[in-house]
C-alpha cells in the first residue's frame, strides 16, 4: 500500500480511541478515512492497559457512551471474528467511612436514574463476592453486577479489522511530522516530505496529542503521569475459584487501590495520591510497547495497602511492577470535538484512565460529529470547547495534572478545589478579596471567591451541612437588604461591531436584539437544534456596536459560533474579557451605595437598561439588572480602574458576596445557568425560556423550535426536610417511576430548607395547571426524600 497524496479524513494515531473513530467514521458511511501510525497499532497506551470497564459513572453521558462500548464489544466477535476478551465479572466497591459509603450510595441512586441496577451490600457479602479480602474495616460496599473487563489489544484490533473491513486504508510504521491549513483551516498532513491532503483531520495521539495539535496551532490540554499496577504470578486462593471463574473488579477507593484476578495471579493498580507526571520530552521518540521505569520506592505505600486488604499476596511473587504513561484533563474529563482555533481538526484524548471503557461510545460520538459537523447528543462535559487556550499551558499543566490522577479516588465533596495552578487567572480586585478574607476556587483558570469565611469556614468538607452553611446566609441577606459586591470579572465580553452587527446578532441569537442603545438583553445562542449553546446577555452601545456579557466558561464556544455564523455579515468581534471587571452590586441598599461613591448623580436605571456611572475615582456603566434576582446593579469597569471602583464601593458601605451566596439566590429566583439547566441538548422551550425567542427573525435553530411541544421541563423543587442535602444529578420521582434529575441545588436561607431546579418529564400537564405539585422524591444517597415542584421560581411558587 501506498501512502495517497488525498483523502477525505485522516486519523492520527492507532490506539483504541483512533481505530475506534475510524470504524465508525467507516460504519456510518464515510468513505475514503486513513489512519497513520507512527509505530504499530495498540503501542502507545492501549496495549498496557488493565482493561477494566465500569458502567457506573457520574453522569448520564458518561454511563451512555461506556454501556454502547460494551454493547459493541461484546457484539465486534461476531462482526470481525477478533474476540475482545469482554467478560461481565462485576465490580464491588468498598467503603471504609461513612463519606464513603454515602458517596457510593449517591453513585448508585445516580445509576438508578440512568436504569442502572447496583446493590449496597454489607462486609460479609463483600467478603463472599471477594473471599480474599480482608473486611474488619468495611462499613458497607457496592457491588455492580454489570460491570465487567476487556483485552484492550483486542478491542482496538477488532474495531481496526473492521475498520478495514469497510474500506479504512492503516499505515503503520507512519509518523505525522506536521500538519498543513490553508485560510486558517485544516488542509493536510505531512508525513516527512510527503503530503496528504485531507477535508479533515482527527488527532487521536493519546500522550502526544498535545504537541500534535500544536503543529496546526490548536490547544489541547492534556499531560500525562506515570500509572501503575503490579501482576502477580499464580496464587493458589485465585486458581482455587476453578478454570474460567473471575473474581469482580474490586475498588478500594479509600487504599486508592484497584484489583483484579489476571491469569490465575492478581493485577493491583493505584490512583496515588501523590502521582507523577511525566512529560513527552523525557519519553524516547520512538517509544513502541515501552514502558517506564518501575519505581517501587514509590509504589511501595500502596503495596503496604494492598497486603492488608489482599493478605495473600503475601505469598503472592510479583512478576512486574508495570508503568505505563496516560493522559489526564484538569477536570478529570477527556475531551473532543472540533478544534476552536482551526475549522476541520478534530481532537480526542485525555481519557483519563478510562480510554478502553469509553473508546466505543465516544469514538461513535466523535464520528457523528465529524459528519453531522455538530454533536448529536449531550456531550457538554466532554467538549473540548471548555479548555480556553489558556488552559494549554505547559507549567499549568505540569502543576496541575498529578493532582487529577491523585485526586482520582477523592469524595467528590462540595467546595473540594484543586491545590495546585492556583492563580493562574485573577480578578482586576483580587487583592481586595484577599483582604476580605475570600476562600477562592480555581473554575477555568480563574480563582472565584465563593464565600468571605476563609478556610475556618470552608473545612471539613463533607456531603452533609457545609461549614460555611452560616456565612453564606450573612452574605445572602447582604445581597437581599444590604449592597453586596459579587466579583463577576471571570465573566466573558466579546464586542461585535460593524454595519451589520444588528442583522448579524439577530442569526446569532434567539431573541430580538434589534434594541435601542442603552438597553440590555436577556438571551442564547441556539445550535440548529434548538439546542442552547450559549446564555448571555447582550448589551447595546451604538447603532454597528454591541457587547455580549457570556458566562466564564462559554468564551471559547461563543468566539467559534461567531466564527462559524459569521458568513457574509459585515461585522468583526473582540474578545475583551481581560479589558473589564465586572461587579456586582446586589441588594436593597446597592443604588444608595452607589450614589455614596460619587457627586455624579447615578442615572434613575429602568430594569434591562445601561448608562454611565462614576464610581469614586472610576468611570464604568452600570446596567440594572442582577445575577441573583435580587435588586441591584451590574457595574463594568475598564480593569484598570476596577480596584478603585471597588475601594470607593467599600467606603460607601457595600460588603462582599460570594459564589455560593448567589447561587443559592439564583436557584431561589429560577434563574438557569449554562451546563446545568441549559445545555446542548436543551431547548429554551424545556427550559421554560421560550418567550425569550424572537420567532421570525431568523435565528438559527429556529425552524425546528416552530411548533415545538416540550416534553420536559425544568421545575423547580423545594424539599420537605431540612436534612435533605442534595448536590447535583440526583434522580427525581414521582409516582414511584423516574421522572427526571436535578440541575443546580442549593441551601434556601429564604425557606430553611434545600432549593433545587430539576428537569423532569412528567406531571407536565398537572405542574401546568397547578401552582405546585406535591408527591416528587428525590433519591439522595439511597434515601428518598418528598418534594414540591413548580414551574415558577421557588421565591414565587412556595
Ligand atoms: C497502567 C494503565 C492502566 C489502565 N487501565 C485502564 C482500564 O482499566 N480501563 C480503561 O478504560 N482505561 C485504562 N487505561 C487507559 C487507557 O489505556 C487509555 O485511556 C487508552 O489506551 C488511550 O488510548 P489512545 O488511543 O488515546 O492512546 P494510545 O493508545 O497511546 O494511542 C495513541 C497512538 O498515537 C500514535 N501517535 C502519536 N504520535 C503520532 C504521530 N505523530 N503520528 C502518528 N501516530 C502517532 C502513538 O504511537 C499511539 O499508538 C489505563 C492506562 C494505563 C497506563
Amino acid at each position: 500500500m501506498t501512502l495517497p497524496s488525498a483523502a477525505r479524513t485522516v486519523v492520527i494515531g492507532g490506539g483504541v480511541i483512533g481505530c475506534s473513530i475510524a470504524y465508525h467514521l467507516a460504519r456510518e458511511g464515510r468513505k475514503d478515512i486513513v489512519v497513520l501510525e507512527r509505530s504499530k497499532l495498540t503501542s502507545g497506551t492501549t496495549w498496557h492497559a488493565a482493561g477494566l470497564v465500569r458502567r457506573l459513572r457520574p453522569s448520564a453521558t458518561l454511563t451512555k457512551l461506556i454501556n454502547y462500548s460494551i454493547d459493541l464489544y461484546g457484539a465486534l466477535e461476531t462482526e470481525t471474528g477478533q474476540a475482545t476478551g469482554w467478560t461481565q465479572t462485576g465490580s464491588l466497591t468498598l467503603a471504609t467511612n461513612p463519606d464513603r459509603l454515602t458517596n457510593i450510595k449517591r453513585q448508585v441512586s445516580l445509576g438508578r436514574a440512568f436504569g442502572l441496577e447496583a446493590e449496597v451490600v454489607d462486609a460479609a457479602r463483600a467478603k463472599q463476592l471477594w473471599p480474599l479480602i480482608e473486611t474488619d474495616d468495611v462499613i458497607g460496599a457496592v457491588w455492580s453486577p454489570a460491570d465487567g473487563r476487556v483485552n484492550p489489544s483486542d478491542v482496538a484490533l477488532a474495531l481496526s479489522k473492521g475498520a478495514r473491513a469497510r474500506g479504512v486504508q492503516i499505515f503503520e510504521d507512519t509518523a505525522v511530522t506536521g500538519l498543513q491549513k490553508k485560510g486558517g483551516r485544516i488542509s493536510g498532513v505531512e508525513v516527512g516530505d510527503h503530503v496528504i491532503e485531507a477535508d479533515e483531520v482527527v488527532i487521536a495521539c493519546g500522550l502526544w496529542s498535545r504537541e500534535v495539535a500544536a503543529m496546526a496551532g490548536a490547544h489541547m490540554p492534556l499531560y500525562a503521569c506515570e500509572h501503575f499496577y503490579i501482576l502477580t504470578k499464580p496464587l493458589a486462593e485465585v486458581q482455587a475459584l476453578g478454570k474460567g471463574a473471575h473474581l469482580p473488579t474490586l475498588n478500594d477507593q479509600d487504599a486508592f487501590l484497584y484489583a483484579r484476578d489476571d491469569v490465575e495471579g492478581l493485577l493491583v493498580g493505584c490512583f496515588e495520591p501523590h502521582a507523577k507526571g511525566i512529560s513527552t520530552r523525557d519519553l524516547p521518540a520512538d517509544f513502541s510497547f515501552d514502558l517506564l521505569d518501575e519505581d517501587w520506592d514509590h509504589f511501595m505505600p500502596m503495596m503496604e495497602n494492598a497486603l492488608r486488604r489482599i493478605p495473600a499476596l503475601e505469598r503472592a511473587e510479583v512478576r512486574m511492577l508495570l508503568n505505563g504513561p496516560e493522559s489526564f484533563t484538569l477536570d478529570s474529563q477527556f475531551m473532543l470535538g472540533e478544534s476552536p482555533e482551526v475549522p476541520g481538526l478534530f481532537l480526542m484524548g485525555g481519557m483519563n484512565s478510562t480510554g478502553i471503557a469509553l473508546a466505543g461510545g465516544a469514538g461513535k460520538a466523535m464520528a457523528e460529529w465529524i459528519i453531522a459537523g455538530e454533536p448529536t447528543m449531550e456531550l457538554n462535559e466532554a467538549d473540548i470547547r471548555r479548555f480556553s487556550p489558556e488552559m494549554n499551558v505547559l507549567d499549568a499543566l505540569e502543576a496541575r495534572i498529578p493532582e487529577v490522577l491523585g485526586r482520582h479516588y477523592d469524595n467528590p465533596y462540595p467546595g473540594r478545589a484543586m491545590e495546585t495552578a492556583r492563580g493562574q487567572r485573577r480578578s482586576p480586585i483580587h487583592a481586595g478579596l484577599v483582604a476580605a478574607g475570600a476562600q477562592f476556587e480555581s473554575r477555568g483558570g480563574w480563582e472565584r471567591a465563593v464565600h468571605f469565611g476563609g478556610e475556618a469556614a470552608h473545612f471539613p468538607l463533607s456531603f452533609g451541612v457545609p461549614a460555611w452553611r452560616a456565612q453564606v446566609g450573612i452574605e445572602v441577606e447582604a445581597c437581599r437588604n444590604g449592597a453586596a459586591i459579587l466579583d463577576l470579572s471571570a465573566f466573558g465580553k466579546i464586542m461585535v461591531q460593524g454595519p451589520d452587527a444588528c442583522s448579524f446578532l439577530n442569526h446569532l441569537c434567539a431573541a430580538q436584539m434589534d434594541i435601542p442603545e442603552g438597553r440590555i438583553a436577556y438571551t442564547q445562542i441556539l445550535n440548529a437544534r434548538g439546542g442552547v449553546e450559549s446564555d448571555l446577555t447582550v448589551q447595546r452601545h451604538g447603532s454597528e456596536t454591541y457587547l455580549l456579557i457570556v458566562g466564564a466558561g462559554e468564551v471559547v464556544r461563543d468566539l467559534k459560533r461567531i466564527r462559524e455564523t459569521r458568513g457574509d455579515f459585515r461585522v468583526e468581534f473582540t474578545d475583551v474579557t481581560s479589558g473589564y471587571a465586572i461587579l456586582g452590586l446586589a441588594g436593597a441598599k446597592a443604588r444608595a451605595v452607589l450614589r455614596a461613591t460619587s457627586n455624579t448623580p447615578v442615572p434613575d436605571l429602568k430594569s434591562f437598561h445601561f448608562a454611565p456611572v462614576e464610581i469614586g475615582l472610576a468611570r464604568g456603566w452600570a446596567g440594572r439588572l442582577s445575577f441573583t434576582g435580587e435588586e441591584g446593579f451590574e457595574l463594568y469597569i475598564p480593569t484598570d480602574m476596577a480596584m478603585t471602583a471597588y475601594e470607593a464601593l467599600l467606603d460607601a458601605g457595600a460588603s462582599h458576596a460570594g459564589l455560593y451566596a448567589s447561587g443559592s439566590l439564583r436557584i431561589e429566583s429560577g434563574f438557569r445557568a449554562f451546563g446545568h439547566e441549559l445545555t446542548p441538548g436543551t431547548t429554551p422551550h424545556e427550559a421554560g425560556l421560550g418567550a425569550f425567542c424572537a420567532m421570525g427573525t431568523g435565528f438559527v435553530g429556529e425552524e425546528t423550535l416552530r411548533d415545538h411541544t416540550p416534553a420536559r421541563r425544568i421545575v423547580s423543587l423545594l424539599f420537605d426536610d431540612p436534612d435533605a442535602i442534595p448536590i447535583h444529578d440526583e434522580p427525581v420521582y414521582f409516582g414511584g417511576a423516574v421522572v427526571g434529575q436535578i440541575t443546580s441545588a442549593a441551601w434556601s436561607y429564604r425557606f430553611g430548607r434545600s432549593v433545587a431546579l430539576a428537569m423532569i418529564n412528567a406531571p407536565l400537564d398537572q405542574l401546568a395547571a397547578n401552582r405546585v405539585v406535591a408527591g416528587f422524591e428525590v433519591e439522595i444517597a439511597c434515601t428518598r426524600y418528598s418534594a414540591r415542584a413548580a414551574l415558577k421560581p421557588a421565591k414565587e411558587a412556595f
